[in-house]
């Protein structure tokens, strides 16, 4: 299998400067405590590493949350297994996560944030792929790109643990 690029670095890099400064404008001031990102791994390491640098606010507060529901395959298995959320009571809670998929992570996820007493929850995804959506509580209120249903890899997206490292969003071609 090879990979061709589907969204180039350079790409990346000026929407993920355009998502933090959108990001950073509606989420700025007004409490008490510091906006938490909660960045889901592995896939999301890229995207929250880039974003969390553009974000010009003066405080931010990193968490970091493993969720997995492919188990080496290029399809969700539909269970979400999750590590617990970080304390986040009172809290204005972004959860980042590299693609928006059948929706069910990032529901399960919001859940669980909202069951432990976040003021406030947004969520930000790099890549949507709508056409699977199963799960309606699985939105993004901010979305790098939107595209149709193909299996990505790269910056930060894996096939059964490889990939990750292409700096380009990339697709997988047979032969
Ligand atoms: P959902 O729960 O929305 O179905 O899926 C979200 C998770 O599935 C993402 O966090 C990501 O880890 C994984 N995922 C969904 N689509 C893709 C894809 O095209 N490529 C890769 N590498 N992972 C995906
Ligand atoms: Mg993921």
């Amino acid at each position: 299998m090879r990979p061709r690029v589907l969204i180039p670095a350079d790409r990346i890099a000026s929407r993920v400067r355009g998502l933090g400064a959108t990001i950073a404008r509606d989420l700025a001031g007004g409490r008490d405590a510091p906006l938490l990102v909660l960045a889901l791994l592995d896939g999301g390491f890229c995207f929250v590493a880039d974003l969390a640098r553009a974000l010009p606010l003066p405080d931010v507060e990193i968490a970091f949350l493993r969720t997995s529901s492919y188990r080496g395959g290029t399809r969700s298995t539909g269970v979400v297994e999750r590590e617990p959320v970080p304390s986040v009571a009172g809290r204005c809670v972004l959860i980042v996560d590299d693609i928006l998929d059948t929706g069910r992570t990032l529901a399960a996820v919001r859940g669980d944030v909202l069951r432990a007493g976040a003021a406030a929850v947004r969520a930000c995804v790099l890549l949507d792929k709508p056409a699977r959506r199963i799960d309606a509580d699985g939105r993004a209120d901010y979305v790098g790109f939107t595209i149709p249903d193909v299996f990505v890899i790269g910056y930060g997206l894996d096939h059964a643990g490889s990939f990750r490292h292409l700096p380009d969003l990339c697709v997988l071609d047979e032969g």
